[in-house]
């Protein structure tokens, strides 16, 4: 039952994630009602439940028939998922109350996650609104831990640093400034050992998927690759993974 809700809970927020995905990097108003992209009349709040009136609605605008976005669809059930995973990577988490600290700012960061990861990878744009979510929910993750508050700030300083020297040697060509900051936050989050092994998994990644694309001659999209949505793989990777898979390297 928990996990029924707590997928419908995801879903719901998912809707919210994705106005943010398109609104936030474009500077449009968060608030205000969805209108269509191209025929610009508002869509009403039955057209407006997530995934069910996309499918009701065949992928298609209810005036000018036009197809859907993908996005909204798969961000909606995405984040279900993700919530849905969560709560199953965390067992306590069923036995006891989903309102503490640290299921909350997960929660939270995640959620932040998802609109970075979509919106750089959409925009090449990770806006400062999102960072600044994604920072006040790390502070409250890290809450519990303030003793060693000098240790995670060290640690972001320490992550950012080769990604602010990329941004800085390349002139801004292979990564923006929202990439450095989003690697600082990486840092403060897990501690600079499992940050770099976060920097690790994102720069392979990126390398895979650049690779994939030139087989698949795909040149005018390796060009335009965003690397957040990598630091995004990275990042949940070793705040998930982390301490397993650095337990089997040697230092
Ligand atoms: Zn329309």
């Amino acid at each position: 039952m928990t996990s029924l809700f707590l997928f419908f809970i995801g879903v719901t927020i998912g809707s919210f994630l994705n106005v943010l995905i398109d609104r936030l990097p474009n500077d449009e108003p968060i608030t205000g009602r969805s209108h269509c992209d191209y025929c610009k009349k508002k869509i009403a709040w039955y057209d407006l439940i997530p995934i069910i009136s996309f499918i009701l609605l065949k992928g298609k605008c209810r005036y000018c028939h036009k197809k859907l976005s993908f996005q909204y669809p798969l961000v909606e059930f995405l984040t279900g998922i993700v919530f849905l995973g969560f709560m199953i990577y965390d067992s306590r988490f069923v036995n006891s109350s989903i309102f503490n600290l640290k299921s909350i700012s997960t929660l939270g960061i995640l959620s932040c996650l998802i609109v970075i990861f979509f919106s750089d990878f959409k925009y090449h744009l990770i806006s400062d609104y999102i960072l600044l979510a994604l920072f006040v929910f790390s502070i409250l993750f890290r809450l519990p831990s303030i003793s060693h508050l000098a240790f995670y700030l060290v640690s972001g300083l320490m992550v950012a640093g080769p990604i602010y020297l990329i941004y800085d040697l390349s002139k801004e060509r292979a990564m923006g400034l929202g990439d450095v900051y989003l690697s600082a936050i990486i840092g403060f989050l897990v501690g600079w050992k499992a940050g770099y092994l976060a920097l690790y998994i994102s720069f392979v990644t990126g390398a895979f998927f650049g690779i994939l694309l030139i087989f698949l001659k795909n040149k005018k999209m390796k060009s335009k690759i965003a690397f957040g949505p990598f630091l995004v793989v990275g990042l949940i990777t070793a705040m998930f993974f982390g301490d397993k898979i650095l337990s089997l390297i040697r230092f």
